[in-house]
């Protein structure tokens, strides 16, 4: 089977084909600046190839990427009906989507309703379904959620302690990001521990970072909230913060609340305290080098991310699995070991070696700690390639 997957933003839309059986991808690339002028980046056959092709709109860029996979010397298939379906990643499913789905009508005006709480990315999400839509309208396309993973939270979890009118009228409540990869990295440590009867504390920690806590594979609670703002600090958000701060800030610097928000996502996090980067890798070297501002934000990293996994551990009543992934997750064994220090009371005990690994799926953890610590490499684009593969086939 051929998935195509699609990721599209404002100006860019990636794309990959892939066996959602094998996980192997045959051609992936990205279109970017569109609205601009155009830019085609594509690699397949070893090969990568880089195209200035007009995409005044993603109907373009589209045509663009089907261009290039039936090309006969860069493409991978000999034709379009080669593809037999296509995902599309949405960022907002709101109260909406509880699961990935097949596209239709209602469906797109289910995602056009949750543009409020997604006004960036579902705008870009609906031109790249309305585009594909266009160019191949007998191949199926589903909707995979970043949303749809955290709703089975209860209400304890995901309802604020504002008033309700607020929830009621505008659907203001937690809703967490990152779904599918907590969901791949859940699917993949109930496939490794052999059980689904575990307690998993998923922690996605990359530019963005999530953690989440999963009973019998179903999400009870994520660090994340209405927006990706919340949680623990990141490459340039805040986390969680006292609201207060947002009010402070403005009134003193006459700040509106849209540039409060801006600085809180694109200014803050490691980079705010490192002063040097948003980059965990420039930080840790910075760190190394003896530049205490550095050495702090990874120290604040580690805390917050340690908080989230004791209070996830109390939520759950118990923990039996933790799980690192995303870039800094995956790669970073010194911040695995600080996040991880001091957690023997909890049953979590680190093995030195173990831990110097990078990048493929490992246990960390001693033999005799309680809690099995798994390195599991995330992958967002197979996620999406099964759950659009499996819909596909239950339709037929
Ligand atoms: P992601 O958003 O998942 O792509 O993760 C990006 C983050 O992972 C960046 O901050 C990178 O610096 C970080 N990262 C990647 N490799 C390493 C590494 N070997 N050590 C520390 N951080 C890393």
């Amino acid at each position: 089977m051929n998935i195509l997957i699609i990721n599209a933003g404002s100006s860019s839309l990636k794309y990959q084909l892939m066996d959602p059986d094998t996980g192997v991808v045959s051609a992936k690339g990205l279109c970017e600046r569109i609205g601009i002028d155009g830019r085609l980046n594509h690699s397949a056959n070893g090969k990568k190839v880089v195209k200035d092709i007009p995409m005044p709109t993603h109907s373009e860029a589209i045509t663009a990427t089907l261009n290039i996979l039936v090309d006969p010397v860069d493409g991978v298939i000999k034709s379009t009906d080669e593809i037999d379906a296509v995902g599309h990643r949405v960022l907002h499913g709101g109260m909406e989507f509880f699961a990935s789905c097949i596209i239709d009508d209602a469906v797109i005006a289910a995602i056009e309703k949750c543009i409020p709480l997604g006004p960036l990315h579902n705008p870009a999400n609906l031109m790249g379904i309305r585009a594909c839509q266009a160019v191949m309208p007998t191949t199926p396309q589903v909707a995979v959620f970043d949303t749809a993973f955290h709703m089975t939270m209860p209400p304890k979890a995901y309802r604020y302690a504002i008033p309700t009118e607020y929830y009621k009228n505008d659907s203001i409540r937690r809703y967490g990001f990152h779904g599918t990869s907590h969901k791949y990295v859940t699917k993949r440590a109930i496939e490794l521990m052999g059980t689904k009867d575990i307690k998993i504390v998923n922690c996605h920690l990359g530019n963005g970072s999530s953690l989440s806590a999963v009973k019998d594979g179903k999400c009870q609670d994520t660090s994340m909230g209405l927006t990706p703002l919340a949680g623990v600090p990141m490459g340039t958000r805040s986390g969680d913060l006292d609201a207060a701060v947002v009010q402070f800030i403005m009134n003193k610097y006459g700040m509106s609340a849209d540039e409060c928000l801006n600085m809180l996502n694109k200014k803050s996090g490691v980079l705010a305290v490192s002063g040097v980067s948003s980059d965990f890798r420039d930080i840790e070297e910075n760190a190394n080098a003896g530049n205490a501002d550095c050495e702090l934000a990874l120290e604040k990293f580690a805390y917050e991310v340690r908080k989230y996994i004791g209070s996830y551990a109390a939520a759950l009543g118990g923990l039996d699995v933790l799980v690192f992934t995303a870039g800094v997750g995956e790669n970073s064994a010194t911040m695995r070991a600080r996040i991880c220090q001091d957690l023997e009371y909890l049953g979590v005990k680190i093995d030195a070696e173990k831990n110097n690994t990078r990048g493929k799926e490992a246990i960390i953890s001693a033999d005799d700690s309680k809690v099995t610590v798994w390195v599991i490499p995330t992958n967002e684009e197979l996620m999406i390639a099964q759950d659009t593969a499996e819909l596909v086939k239950a339709a037929n």
